[in-house]
């Protein structure tokens, strides 16, 4: 590419409404371009560096056994009626009409189009397990579409969907799918942690999310510096703190006596005569799409009378959850770790009366909805009641209560799900096992934001002459600039190692601009190029100077020896 053809306007100034630095320095170096809130055009150097992402991401998937398809943005509410989420997903959907005034809705994400086909297809245990994927524009109307590619209004996901005839295999993938992801953002060039996740709207058991480090991340996530424990705070906190969850918009609107999940604690407590603040924790966790309420009773911290507790569950609205639903929740390992809840304590779960409440006091949630989108701190605030172990940097590790919490800040890349039964559930994907019995689909899903993968890996690269891109990812790998294009001799070996290059499939620009070096080294800059290879004074004794963006080395190189310095 020759820079002088290149469509790639750099600005100087900072464009005003733009936050980050991967949002100010993609539009300063013209790789994108706002088209309204949320939704941007990938200019030429842009998408080139999207591409690459894209790329990488489609090998593993690939490699790990999933199959590409390409499924339609455009999609009718029916099947979202049928899995419910046409109401719960609410003001984030985009939704049409068409001329039939039938209704529409432009995808968020696909479990319903991808179960559907699937349900359709599938009958029988031998065609699974099963793993698809795309690469595909996804639609959410974001409430507050910011920081450019970050979080947009239209951006790009691979999204994958596995089917599977048990949960065993449902495991399986999801291990594959983590290396699948390690892999990616290895290859991408970042520094990333993986943590355990909140499920979100999406619902399910066990969720992990990829976050790629960077000090600007949204999300802040919390890692024992001894055990493996890594959670994002946002699940942390809703897990280890009993809290009545209110919006800051409805926290002056509700009144805060009106607490029913504290009155039940205290009336399960006076009942088995127990002080409340040792031995009873309530949860909030969001489960599948509801908030439940979790009271766990350790036992071997007292006598449980069992008659009374029979009593109890009989009467009241709470549910005993056994040994087995722990274990077949992943609730021991996930959502209640942080408590150090073990078998043979009893989890008392409220039902839908208590959830109710709680959900109403949550800010107008219905049952079975939950905000989607929110984040602890960011959006509302918890009010924390009796005795519960919060999770912060600095103190002990709810897990191995050995280490000590650290933190990092993270921006969401990549997030893994166990979804189990509950698209396929409600959609009747079904298959026929080896005894010809119908059994329902266990599936898992799994995405990776390629644009904001795009946008993480600059605000992890950058330094204030801008851009400094990972090699994988970097839209050009060397800028070729012959200091002076009136010097022959200069001019001459910059064309001809710009032609080599080329030759070599190294993504090459050459700076034939008739500007000043130091103004072409500031837009080089700019722009990120990982070398940039300068054609100067030395030219004519065949020596150039091969400099890295990222540690400012810089090295005199003969001409004949560039390419195989550079493969390097
Ligand atoms: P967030 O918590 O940031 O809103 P999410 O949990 O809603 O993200 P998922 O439903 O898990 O997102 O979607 C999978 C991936 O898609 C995310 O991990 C993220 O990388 C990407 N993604 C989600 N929303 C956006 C957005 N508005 N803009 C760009 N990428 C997004
Ligand atoms: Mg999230
Ligand atoms: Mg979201
Ligand atoms: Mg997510």
């Amino acid at each position: 590419m020759r820079f002088s053809k290149m469509y790639a306007k750099t600005l100087k100034e900072t464009p005003k409404d733009a936050e980050v630095i991967s949002h100010q320095l993609m539009l300063r170096s013209g790789m994108i371009k706002k088209l309204a809130s949320g939704v941007y055009t990938y200019l030429p150097l842009g998408y080139k560096a999207l591409k690459k992402v894209e790329k990488i991401t489609r090998e593993e998937m690939d490699r790990a056994g999933s199959q590409e398809l390409f499924m339609p943005v455009l999609q009718p509410a029916e099947l979202w009626k049928e899995t419910g989420r046409w109401d719960a997903m609410g003001p984030e959907m985009m939704r049409l009409k068409d001329r039939h005034d039938r209704d529409f809705i432009l995808g968020p994400t696909h479990e319903e189009v991808i179960t559907d086909i699937i349900r359709n297809d599938i009958s029988s245990y031998k065609s699974l397990p099963l793993s698809l994927y795309q690469i595909q524009t996804k639609f959410r109307d974001e409430r507050r579409p910011r920081f450019g590619l970050m979080r947009g209004r239209e951006f790009l996901m691979k999204d994958a969907y596995s089917f599977h005839a048990n949960d065993e295999s449902l495991d399986e993938e999801f291990e594959n799918m983590k290396a699948a992801y390690t892999r990616v953002f290895e290859r991408c060039g970042l520094k990333f942690r993986s943590v355990e996740a909140d499920s979100g709207a999406i619902g399910g058991s066990g969720s992990q999310e990829f976050h790629v480090l960077a000090e600007s991340g949204e999300d802040e996530i919390i890692y024992c510096n001894t055990c493996g424990y890594a959670a994002n705070l946002e699940k942390a906190e809703s897990v280890v703190k009993e809290e009545i969850v209110e919006t800051k918009e409805e926290l002056a609107e509700v009144e805060l006596k009106d607490t029913p999940n504290v009155a039940k604690i205290d009336d399960v407590c006076e009942y088995f005569g127990i002080p409340a603040s040792k031995t009873v924790k309530a949860i909030t966790y969001m489960d599948t799409l509801s908030l439940k309420v979790y009271m766990v009773l350790q036992r071997g911290d007292y006598e449980i009378n069992e008659v009374k507790l029979k009593n109890l569950v009989d009467e009241t609205d709470l549910v005993m959850l056994s040994d087995a639903d722990l274990v077949a929740h992943n609730l021991i390992k996930g959502y209640m770790g942080p408590y150090n809840v073990e078998l043979g304590d009893i989890i008392l779960v409220a039902d839908e009366s208590v959830t109710k409440m709680i959900n109403h006091t949550a800010g107008g949630n219905k049952v079975d909805t939950h905000y989607v989108n929110v984040n602890y701190g960011r959006d509302y605030t918890a009010h924390i009641v009796g005795d519960v172990r919060s999770v912060r940097a600095g103190e002990g590790c709810p897990r191995c209560n050995e280490g000590e919490l650290e933190s990092a800040r993270g921006i969401e890349a990549g997030h893994v799900f166990k979804l189990g039964k509950k698209y396929s559930e409600s959609m009747g994907a079904t298959y026929l096992d080896e005894n010809g019995k119908t059994n329902i689909m266990t599936m898992g899903c799994y995405g990776i934001g390629v644009s904001r993968t795009m946008a993480a890996a600059i605000e992890q690269n950058n330094d204030e002459n801008g851009i400094i891109w990972p090699m994988s990812i970097a839209p050009y790998l060397v800028d070729v600039i012959p200091a002076n294009i009136k010097d022959a001799d200069q001019l001459g070996l910059a064309e001809k190692l710009y032609a080599e290059l080329n030759d070599k499939n190294i993504d090459t620009v050459i700076d034939d601009r008739k500007e000043r070096p130091g103004f072409k080294f500031k837009d080089a800059d700019l722009i990120g190029f990982p070398i940039k290879l300068i054609v100067g004074r030395g030219a004519k004794d065949g020596l150039v100077e091969v400099k890295i963006r990222k540690t400012n080395e810089a090295f005199e190189v003969k001409a004949e020896e560039v390419i195989s310095f550079i493969e390097e």
